[in-house]
């Protein structure tokens, strides 16, 4: 099959096309013939090399939606047939036999094929190969496929969140950022029956947030504010790159509940210890998803009729597309659409 991706080179190099010969399926393998696919900051940051693990020439993206164009013959055709529309995330396989994977967690196999690294071809492109079927997942009729691309990574990161730690409709919780990721945390809180403080540095995303389901917000550069919120959440959701005060976040959780971290800040999150240690307080991490966590957040995200703002760009403007993410433009997810 000949695919024409938009690849970067080098190091923050504009994306141009490749054209490439894929090789045989193998027997797990899908090709998707992409019609969209979502821009995530981890396809900048791979883009620009920031972790230093970038192998070039990089296709990124990894919010792909489209339709099945080929299968390899041990796929399960009860599950999958050619010309179904279907999604791929930012995990594409897994070995399928490892303590995890028997478990249900593939998202922390050591063999996890992640869909834009390691040399892994992304979704800028014609088409997509997944290393393993289960990982092609089905979208619900009720959710349009420009929605879809951004529910399999960043929708997948703020609800895994709430499977994952047990969070309750009886808690008051917080998302601190109200960008790509805490736009659709908002939502998916609010649907959970949460109380929901959103959290940003200032005012101007007040309305916004609670048109998205919080019910509170809190602005950090009046700094009065979070301090003010000491013992009062159940479950705090950090989306931002930035650096935070995380001691005062660790203040505002109650005792024996979670800060969880999806976001990436530039320097090491640095908290004092005690913070933890009087109340049994929690700091935790997680990449998306597990397939059973991606099918959930699909299903729930059907249901509730929870949508991600996006922009949509022609797949053929993918550079101009990604430097306004890379900008952090975005408003609230950019998908290119092939
Ligand atoms: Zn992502
Ligand atoms: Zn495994």
């Amino acid at each position: 099959m000949r695919v024409t991706a938009h690849a970067a080179r080098f190091a923050r190099g504009p994306l141009a096309p490749l054209e490439y010969e894929a090789p045989p399926l193998g027997p797990d393998e899908v090709d998707v013939a992409v019609t969209h696919c979502g821009i995530c900051l981890t396809d900048v940051d791979m883009v620009d090399n920031k972790w230093g693990i970038s192998n070039f020439p990089v296709v990124a993206g990894h919010e792909i939606v489209g339709t099945v164009a080929a299968m390899g013959p041990g796929v399960d055709t009860k599950r999958l047939r050619v010309g179904q529309r279907v999604g791929v995330g930012a995990i594409c396989g897994s070995c399928m036999r490892c303590e995890w994977c028997e478990g249900g967690k593939q998202n922390v196999c050591s063999g996890r094929v992640d869909t834009v690294m390691r040399g892994h071809l992304g979704g800028f492109a014609s088409h997509v190969r997944a290393s393993h079927w289960q990982f092609v997942q089905p979208i619900p009729e009720a959710i349009a496929s420009e929605h879809a691309g951004p529910l399999l990574c960043a929708g997948a990161t703020v609800f895994t969140p709430l499977l994952r730690h047990g969070v309750r409709p009886t808690d008051r919780v917080a998302v601190v950022g109200i960008g790509g990721l805490g736009h659709l945390a908002l939502q998916y809180l609010a649907h959970w029956g949460c109380d929901v403080t959103a959290i940003s540095s200032s005012r101007d995303k007040e309305a916004q947030s609670r048109e998205f389901g919080a019910r509170h917000f809190i602005a950090t550069h009046d700094a009065d504010e979070l301090k003010q919120a000491a013992g009062r959440f159940d479950f705090i959701l950090s989306t931002v790159s930035a650096d935070l005060p995380w001691d005062d976040y660790i203040a505002a959780l109650r005792p024996r509940s979670t800060l969880c971290i999806v976001g990436v800040p530039e320097k090491p999150i640095s908290i004092h210890a005690i913070g933890l240690l009087a109340n049994e307080k929690v700091v935790a991490g997680g990449i998306p998803g597990s397939l059973i966590e991606t099918r959930q957040m699909l299903e729930f995200t059907a249901r509730h009729g929870i949508k991600p703002v996006v922009e949509t760009f022609p797949m053929a403007e993918a550079t101009r597309a990604l430097e306004h993410v890379r900008q952090g433009k975005a408003r609230f997810r950019a998908v290119l659409v092939a």
